[in-house]
């Protein structure tokens, strides 16, 4: 079945097909992710082509098919988050993102909110709200997309609430201090880092402009997290590693206040 149909939409990836046309995953707010057909986008005054290109959101008009391939004839209200798009280390967390968004649902999977939350989560980074905190929280909560629930709000055995905690994947969800000594396998992760999480796992994007974390502090979230997607999601996308990688050079690149302030003749 085909019907011409309009819906809002975020790229996911976009590709170059045959000489003059294009193959571009988009994740419509009302059908889920679909893989559209894009004819002649090479062509000079092509107005499609600035809604085809990663990170842009926009409504795009066409045939929407219940298999095979979509068809984008036109588009309207073409936004580009242009600040990620200029920046390789926002490229970068971007990218991930979408790649996760990508591997979580299934093709024309109606799913609005997440539609809504990857919205917020690049309009977030575009307004330059830090890309790490953004990437954690997106991957805590995305973690239900990929089936699993774990109970970041009490320990799962006393119900406490307030603490230090761990995580353990026996008892699916944080255990409080008291009953640590129940799961000797438990992750053995930075109190801090599980902290941080729990509040990661139900925070909405608007209220995290006050957050400030140190360079030690995201290191240890970063470690829980990767181990709780190694454990539960299994998934090695290049764009993580790309990520991991940059945070090796980043410094290079943009060097910190305290690193301009050094001033080399005084050493
Ligand atoms: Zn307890």
């Amino acid at each position: 079945m085909s019907q011409l149909a309009e819906s809002k939409g975020i790229i996911l990836s976009s590709r170059n097909y045959k000489e003059k046309d294009k193959l571009v995953k988009i994740f419509t707010e009302s059908a889920g992710k679909m893989m559209f057909y894009v004819k002649g986008i090479h062509r000079q005054n092509q107005p499609i082509a600035p809604a085809l290109l990663p990170f842009t959101e926009a409504i795009y008009i066409g045939h929407f098919h219940n298999e095979g391939l979509s068809f984008v004839n036109s588009v309207k209200d073409v936004h580009s988050f242009r600040k990620i798009q200029e920046d390789i280390f926002l490229s970068g967390y971007g990218t991930y993102l979408l790649n996760l968004v990508d591997a979580a649902i299934e093709d024309r999977q109606y799913d609005p909110n997440l539609f809504q939350f990857t919205h917020q989560a690049l309009q977030r980074m575009d307004q330059g709200d830090d890309p790490e905190i953004i990437t954690n929280i997106f991957e805590i909560q995305l973690l239900q997309r990929f089936g699993i629930s774990p109970v970041w709000t009490h320990c799962a055995v006393c119900g406490k609430t307030q603490g230090k905690f761990d995580y353990s994947s026996k008892y699916g969800g944080v255990l409080c201090e008291n009953h640590w000594e129940l799961d000797h396998h438990r992750y053995h992760a930075d109190p801090r880092a599980v902290h941080f999480v729990r509040l990661f796992s139900a925070i909405s994007y608007d209220r995290i402009s006050g957050i400030d974390l140190k360079e030690e502090t995201k290191q240890k979230i970063r470690q829980l997290i990767d181990l709780l997607y190694e454990e539960y999601v299994g998934i090695h996308l290049k764009s993580k590693k790309f990520i991991d990688q940059m945070k090796s050079w980043e410094h290079i690149m943009k060097p910190t206040n305290e690193a301009t302030k050094e001033n080399p003749a005084e050493e």
